[in-house]
């Protein structure tokens, strides 16, 4: 397939682009979305089937974005578009609870050890910050740990990952979130344990808790250095903090039983979305049954939302999960691998400089000769090939984050068909990554 250069025509996303701008900001709902990192016309998707999706100007595409995780069975999936087909012949929803509520937490503490109890919300935003109010109300304290280049969602005082050297308090980097929002959030290096330790130590009897992503994906893919989360864990009972892991990318993805069931360290409280929800607004937060007790109407901290548990969401959720088993999981990870091959090799014989990170079946290439281990590392990789590089992709049919500090995923129905047309596009991409100039 000839490599057309980039960025080619796309008109009618164009013109739906133009539209959306006129009455939306940026002319999308969530940032990333824009193609700001890399230029060019967001392609505006009109159906998915499986691992491909079909843009408004009638290109298909193979999916390596997966709606940014949920999609893990692929798009269109006949069993869970039947599940929500059902589910909206009886009603959008009630605001009264409902059996798919119930059916959804069950399925999430019968997979998940240490959730004895869970609370359904709507996004991973909603679910890290109750997560944290749920700290701070049962520990009666005011400060959080997170780690710089770990996403939470855009809670206020979780968008602190700006401030310079170890335990400083964090700067809100955004306009509108105040230093007082921000000013309780300590942002450290992720994997430093000695950070972790030195800021206990600066802070006694006033961390809360340590927020950490399971395993980090969104400075692209950084897993936890060996002992890193058992650590935090042990620092945190020491200390008299909760240890909560955000597993709104990693859960139900990566395993089973998501990040847990690949390193077996019990949190206190975590954090679920994506995959659980089937494609639709559903996640959660959940953990030890005496910390849950403090939520409302159980106890007195304050939460709440209109549309938790909307049957749609859950009737969804619970079909997908229950389609997620050990052979489901073995298909995503052997689709990961086989697809991670085929880039290592196109980037080695173009001779570009890589690492391919990887999280189970989670992973993103990084522009440089060293391991990743931090968000300094990562941000002083060679982003610049991954523009062209992204282009050539997309313009050969294949659609990757638009960034390079993202992950890139794959569903149970990425096939040897799919991942051929990959392996057709990857030289052309990696030879453009190759000769691409700062
Ligand atoms: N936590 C993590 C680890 C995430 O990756 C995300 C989103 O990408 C969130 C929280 C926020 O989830 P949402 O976008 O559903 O608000």
């Amino acid at each position: 397939m000839a490599c057309v250069s980039y960025p080619y025509a796309a008109p009618v996303s164009q013109t739906l682009f133009d539209r959306a701008a006129v009455v939306t900001p940026g002319g999308v709902n969530s940032p990333v979305r824009a193609f700001r990192a890399v230029g060019g016309t967001p392609r505006f998707m009109v159906s998915g089937d499986g691992p491909y999706l079909t843009d408004a100007d009638g290109r298909e595409y193979v999916d390596l974005v997966c709606s940014w995780g949920p999609m893990i069975l692929g798009h269109s999936h006949p069993e869970v578009i039947a599940a929500v087909q059902a589910a909206v012949a009886r009603g959008t929803s009630f605001g009264t609870p409902g059996e798919g509520e119930v059916e959804l937490a069950e399925e999430i503490v019968a997979r998940i050890g240490p959730v004895e109890q869970v609370r359904l919300v709507s996004s991973g935003t909603e679910a890290t910050m109750s997560a944290i109010r749920l700290a701070r109300g049962f520990t009666g304290r005011p400060k959080v740990i997170k780690f710089a280049g770990c996403y939470h969602g855009h809670v206020d005082a979780l968008l602190a990952a700006a401030g310079s050297g170890v335990a400083t308090f964090g700067l809100p980097d955004t306009p509108g979130v105040t230093g007082a929002q921000a000013g309780e959030t300590l942002v450290l290096p992720y994997n430093d344990l000695e950070a972790v330790r030195a800021a206990f130590a600066a802070h006694p009897g006033e961390i809360a808790c340590v927020i950490t992503e399971a395993s980090a994906g969104n400075m692209g893919v950084v897993p936890p250095l060996p002992g890193f989360n058992a650590g935090l864990k042990e620092l945190c009972s020491d200390n008299g903090a909760l240890y909560i892991s955000d597993e709104v990318m990693t859960g139900f993805r990566v395993s089973r039983a998501g990040w847990f069931g690949l390193d077996g360290v019990v949190p206190d409280l975590m954090t679920f979305g994506k995959v659980m929800g089937g494609g639709f607004p559903a996640a959660a937060f959940g953990g030890r049954a005496d910390v849950m007790a403090q939520l409302a109407p159980a106890g007195p901290v304050y939460q709440a939302g209109t549309l938790s548990g909307n049957p749609i969401a859950t009737a969804a959720g619970v079909a997908q999960l229950r389609l997620l088993d050990d052979a489901a999981y073995e298909k995503v990870d052997a689709a990961s691998a086989r697809l991670r091959a085929l880039v290592t090799e196109a980037l080695d014989k173009a001779g570009v400089a890589h690492r391919l990170q990887v999280a189970g079946n989670m992973f993103s290439v990084f522009f440089t000769d060293e391991d990743v281990t931090d968000y300094a590392k990562a941000k002083a990789q060679q982003a610049f090939r991954f523009t062209p590089f992204f282009h050539s992709m997309l313009s050969q049919g294949v659609y990757l984050p638009p960034s390079a500090f993202e992950s890139w995923f794959v569903s149970t129905t990425h096939d040897e068909r799919a991942l051929e047309r990959v392996a057709e596009a990857l030289p052309g991409a990696a030879r453009a990554a190759a000769e691409a100039a700062e």
